[in-house]
């Protein structure tokens, strides 16, 4: 039997990216998209051509009863979850802390980390029972480098993932479930193009040691293999994808 991966904002960028790979590598899916129901149907096409059965919902993770919602969802339509893509993410227009009002930090809060610990939770929720499964959260290099003058509240964000996966790593390693972040650095996807600076990732990514942006399937590739067994004594790692930076 496949198994089944859960990919939250799967339309786009890095969480398309990891559903055609995973597709490919035997995996069923549930796909959810926020604002692009084209994007996410083009994904699951591809997956399906790929062999795999793909369930398409939408979701908006800062919304709590629409997680529940979900994950009945996912419960009806395949009865398991053996493992979960937490990708969801966005960041706001570049601005230094002086410039970020109350909204716009709720807003990064809600849906890069309150929403990605409650995708989680319902996860676990799921394969406690079953007595394994395996969760990578995207994370961001900003969690490390901080992001000054830019995105500080995007990086705190990624930080509280960083620190979110080794603190569940932890709890549900005697569960059997393996919990990882993967850190991408400047990839190529329209998020750059959402936070009102399309080219950034091509403008700096020349100054990375490797000298280039990454591409989202250079992150999926890092992610798959942390979903499958010949990762299966990693767990709490936060695996850089940043081209040395
Ligand atoms: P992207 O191309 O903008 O895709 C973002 C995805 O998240 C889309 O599928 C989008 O759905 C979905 N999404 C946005 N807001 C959502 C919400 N409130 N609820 C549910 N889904 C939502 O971005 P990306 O570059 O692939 O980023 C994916 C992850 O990688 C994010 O966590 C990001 O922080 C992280 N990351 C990216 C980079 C980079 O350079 N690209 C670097 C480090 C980390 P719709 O399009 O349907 O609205």
């Amino acid at each position: 039997m496949r198994p089944v991966c859960l990919i939250t904002g799967a339309s786009a960028g890095i969480g398309a990216a990891c559903a055609v790979l995973a597709a490919n590598r035997g995996y069923d899916l549930a796909l959810t998209y926020n604002s692009d129901p084209k994007g996410a149907e083009d994904i699951a096409d591809q997956a399906r051509a790929a062999g795999a059965k793909v369930l398409v919902l939408q979701l908006d993770v800062a919304d709590p009863d629409a997680i529940d919602a979900m994950y009945r969802a996912v419960d009806d339509h395949f009865g398991r979850l053996d493992a979960l893509i937490n990708n969801a993410g966005i960041v706001a227009p570049a601005e230094r802390l002086t410039g970020m009002d109350h909204a716009r930090l709720r807003q990064i809060f809600d849906v890069n980390v309150i929403g990605a610990m409650l995708v989680a939770k319902g996860a676990v929720a799921r394969m406690e029972p079953a007595g394994s499964g395996v969760i990578v959260n995207i994370s961001s290099a900003a969690a490390r480098l901080g992001s000054a003058n830019q995105y500080l509240d995007y990086a705190a964000s990624k930080g509280a993932i960083d620190t979110f996966t080794k603190g569940l790593s932890d709890e549900v390693a005697p569960s059997g479930i393996r919990v990882m972040a993967v850190a991408p650095g400047l990839i190529e996807t329209d998020i750059h193009m959402k936070g009102g600076q399309p080219d950034r990732a091509e403008r700096l990514g020349c100054g990375t040691p490797l000298g280039r942006a990454g591409s989202a399937e250079e992150v999926a590739n890092a992610v798959i293999w942390l979903l499958g067994d010949e990762a299966s004594y990693v767990t709490g790692s936060v695996l850089d994808v940043t081209g040395g930076r």
